[in-house]
């Protein structure tokens, strides 16, 4: 297989596919403000997802930050510092401070028993993120909520298509945001979701992501300019009928990287016990102290053969420059969250990765 073989290759429609579709744009000169592609891919989205209520953004860092001005939230938010560092910035674009809760072990989400120790009479949200598109404790963290009246928006950003046993995760809160971005199980080269509860709160998502706009002559917030051009969305219409295949290649790869793997001293794999229905976003393994060699050696072993694994997430949100001077940052905080981001590395999870690739991966991880 052609190298460099890097943890994700993102999935492609047929182009010959697409070229009516763009005919179509270019035909009707239409190309953004929710145009029909746009209107056409929030309907699929909410049938393929099994949701109500999408609002399809140009990222997902955008729809987050525009999640935040929708529920109105400010001062304190509780987020988890093991994620991507779009969740923490969209708090910072938003002047709100993060307060950073340590991971659980086993699921490296947001441990809800820590939580309630971290409110304080400034706190208005919690932003916990499915990491790796295994769910969050969404009982326990929105018996929380309820208890202190506060809203939940979760960075839902690896979570496409996974369920729990009573549907689909992105239910969950009072919203949920959706990565669209080239490097996630669907995508639109760019792009992103909020998942709304009602027609009355995606009527105000929307606005605020076309400046505020409410009609012609009327603008009611200090929106700003979210919106998924046409070209994306009639991408995302292309991909949404390819996008259950690509999962299901990526459940073949993750099943064999677990039969290969569950034997190697040292080398833990994450389970899926919490999804009905997972989506094999990532494969991430921790390597622990009883393996032979660091994480980083490992890591540096396999880019020797052009194979280039990640260390999601190292460093931690809460290490880099613009967080870590906040009490909540100190590593003493966040002992587990620290030490899952000196243990992961994420494998390559792609349609299409062969086998003899993951084999000689799992064959190099284990015999260091
Ligand atoms: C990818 C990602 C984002 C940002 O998504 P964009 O669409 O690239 O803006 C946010 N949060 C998490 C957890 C992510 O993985």
């Amino acid at each position: 297989m052609n190298r460099p073989i890097y943890v994700t290759r993102p999935y492609l429609p047929p182009l010959e596919e697409l070229i009516p579709s763009l005919q179509q744009i270019w035909d009707n000169k239409v190309l953004t403000n929710g145009g029909p592609f746009h209107q056409q891919l929030e309907t699929a989205l909410c049938s393929y997802l099994g949701v109500t209520h999408v609002s399809l953004f140009t990222n997902a860092t955008i729809a987050l930050v525009t999640a935040l001005q929708a529920l109105r939230v400010t001062g304190e938010v509780i987020t988890t510092p093991y994620s991507f560092v779009a969740t923490s910035h969209s708090l910072l674009w938003n002047g709100i401070r993060p307060v950073f809760v340590d991971i659980d072990p086993d699921t490296l989400n947001l441990n809800p028993d820590l939580i309630e120790s971290a409110i304080t009479p400034h706190t208005t949200a919690i932003m916990p993120v499915h990491c790796y598109g295994h769910p969050c404790d969404t009982g326990a963290i929105q018996r929380i909520a309820d208890n202190y009246n506060l809203k939940v928006i979760y960075d839902a950003a690896h979570a496409f298509g996974v369920e729990d046993d009573e549907g689909s995760i992105l239910r969950h809160g009072d919203l949920s945001i959706l990565s669209f971005h080239a490097t996630k199980v669907f995508n639109t080269f760019e792009g992103g979701a909020i998942v709304c509860p009602d027609a009355r709160s995606k009527t105000r998502i929307d606005q605020l992501k076309n400046f505020g706009y409410v009609d012609e002559v009327t603008v009611v917030a200090p929106g700003i300019n979210g919106k998924m051009s046409e070209f994306n969305a009639a991408l995302g219409l292309h991909q949404l009928n390819y996008v259950g295949r690509a999962i299901e290649e990526r459940r073949v790869i993750d099943r064999a990287y677990r039969e290969r793997l569950h034997r190697i001293r040292g080398i833990r794999c994450l389970d899926t016990t919490g999804e009905r229905v997972p989506n094999y976003s990532y494969f991430p393994i921790l390597v622990e102290a009883d393996y032979p060699v660091s994480r980083d050696d490992l890591y540096s072993g396999l880019k020797a053969l052009n194979i280039h694994p990640r260390r999601y997430f190292y460093p931690l949100i809460s290490n880099f420059p613009m967080y870590k001077s906040l009490s909540s940052a100190h590593p003493n905080n966040l002992p587990v969250a620290n030490s899952a981001a000196q243990k992961v590395l994420c494998l390559p999870i792609f349609p299409g990765l062969e086998m003899s690739v993951l084999e000689e991966i799992t064959d190099f991880i284990a015999t260091r």
